[in-house]
């Protein structure tokens, strides 16, 4: 699996997906830059996205916030006081890290400890080995999957109790070492705020102090009476955003998982108070329907609901996906009460209520949200999509099957030789296709390879002109995943193609 991450990794940058941001500068860390096939899947995961959720429900509209807010927002927000981080300093080596994320690190190696005592066993009793009996019954696994458990709980409650000195003693009773030098000698632990700040106005003394927005949720907040009275919006209702959102992220590992600048989906429901479990139960179900129209296969998708809340929730899962490197949270779906519009009525001294005129009374609605970030959308897609297949002749093939509807470049247009005037054949394909889709040339190379060339890049159909077209006006259009060759009329190819990408 982590093979796999290390293909993807490579693959996303080889065919034009993924670039460190700022490259030849060496990068910078956690920020990366979309290319040119890369920006085309994240605008269409973005519209499938904004078509679910705004042109399939009547009562969703989508608005777009700046990223620049008022200051007082993130008060209101409680991010100016509890976005945080702990974080903790190796006073020899003078590398910073996560607190939270060297007491994981130091859990998870009792894991790799029960993986191979179960690796060692399976070995042992070949095609007998029962791995659920095995796990649940063998004492050394059993023990080290109970320490790691207790590690993992005794810090959520220091860091729920904010006890720093205490996730501090932690470190130093498991005899944690800075991962770089092996040195045990540890600064205190301290709280790091995650928000970006900057500065508006052009003199130093005159400027105010801002911060680049952490989530996108609160600029709907913000709005959310001046959406419901011009657009006459009526309880239930929701509105849509998508925009980018950033976090300081101190441990910026994983890629595209976690950085530094990323983009969100976000969507807050607004209903009516005590209606809010109702509607957190149908944004459950709506979403993961959402994630499994896409077809990466529904053993890839799992609810972690959280027993430990955020001050603002009554209820709260995370649709978890299967990454290379494990299932991790990938949307969010809180029940956040109705915490935020009360803040902002208290901070900005304006009601943000809701006349109901079918209870004849004004009350501030109830919040349910669904927060997915595109980033890490994409990365699920990327990550699962990308396959090696070997074929019957035993040469391999790597290909990358996205779902259709999502691929940066729906067909490729290519003349079977440079003459014979099957160039202009495609090229007047072309400029039929490219209304409505992304479409591309390609006259280099063998026809074999160009088909390779494809696969790899992610491009569903290739159509072949050759020189039965210029007779009969058929072409062969082939099919990435199958690789079946279907000999169709030039005329019937937008059908096929709009077929296998209806919404
Ligand atoms: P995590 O626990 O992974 O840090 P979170 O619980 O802080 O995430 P939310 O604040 O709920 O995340 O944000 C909603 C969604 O935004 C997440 O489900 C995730 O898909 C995405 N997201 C959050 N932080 C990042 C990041 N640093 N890089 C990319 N995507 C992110």
């Amino acid at each position: 699996n982590e093979d796999q991450f290390k293909r993807v990794i490579s693959h996303a940058k080889e065919y034009g997906y993924i670039f460190g941001s700022s490259e030849i500068y060496d990068g910078l860390s956690a920020v990366y830059d979309y290319g040119q096939q890369g920006v085309e899947l994240k605008n269409n995961i973005r519209e499938y996205w904004w078509r679910s959720m705004v042109y399939m429900h009547q009562n969703i509209v989508g608005i777009d916030a700046a990223i620049l807010m008022h200051p007082t927002t993130w008060k209101a927000s409680g991010h100016v006081d509890a976005f945080n981080d702990p974080l903790i300093d190796n006073k020899d080596s003078k590398k910073r890290y996560r607190a939270d994320v060297l007491i994981e690190d130091h859990a998870e190696k009792l894991e790799v400890k029960a993986q191979k005592e179960i690796a060692k066993a399976k070995k042992r009793f070949g095609d007998a080995f029962d791995e659920a009996q095995f796990v649940s019954t063998h004492p050394r696994v059993i023990k080290y999957r109970e320490q790691k458990q207790e590690i993992l709980d005794r810090m959520a409650r220091l860091l729920e109790s904010e006890d720093l000195a205490g996730v501090k003693a932690l470190i130093e009773e498991l005899e944690i070492a800075d991962p770089i030098s092996g040195s045990k000698n540890w600064t205190e632990v301290r709280q790091f705020n995650l928000m970006f700040g900057t500065k508006l106005g052009a003199s130093a003394e005159s400027a105010t102090d801002l911060y680049l927005r952490p989530e996108t949720a609160q600029g709907i907040f913000v709005n959310f009476l001046n959406v419901q009275k011009t657009g006459r919006m009526k309880i239930p209702f929701g509105i849509a955003q998508t925009g980018k959102a950033f976090r300081n992220e101190i441990v910026a590992r994983q890629f595209i998982f976690r950085m530094r600048e990323f983009e969100q989906m976000e969507m807050q429901f607004f209903v009516r108070p005590g209606e809010e479990m109702k509607w957190y139960e149908y944004w459950k179900e709506t979403r993961l329907k959402w994630h499994l129209s896409l077809g990466l296969g529904k053993e890839n998708y799992r609810f972690h609901d959280h027993e430990k809340l955020a001050h603002y929730a009554n209820a709260a899962t995370d649709i978890e996906f299967d990454f290379p490197f494990g299932f991790k949270e990938l949307e969010g779906i809180h029940s956040r009460t109705d915490f935020d519009l009360k803040a902002h009525e208290e901070f900005s001294g304006k009601k943000l209520q809701f006349f109901d005129p079918e209870l004849n009374e004004s009350y501030v609605p109830y919040v349910v949200e669904t927060s997915i970030g595109l980033d890490r959308m994409f990365l699920a897609i990327l990550s699962k999509s990308l396959q090696e297949e070997t074929l019957e002749d035993g040469s391999v093939r790597t290909v990358l099957k996205l779902p259709a509807i999502l691929a940066p470049v729906k067909a490729a247009v290519l003349p079977l030789v440079k003459k014979d005037g099957l160039p202009e054949i495609a090229q007047k394909i072309i400029e039929e296709l490219q209304w409505d889709y992304n479409v591309i040339y390609d006259e280099k190379d063998a026809v074999g390879r160009r088909y390779r060339r494809q696969d790899a890049a992610g491009t569903p159909f290739c159509i072949t002109v050759d020189h039965q077209s210029k007779e009969d006006g058929t072409v062969t259009l082939r099919n990435r995943d199958t690789m079946d060759q279907q000999r169709i009329s030039i005329e019937d190819v937008a059908k096929h193609l709009s077929k296998s990408m209806a919404y």
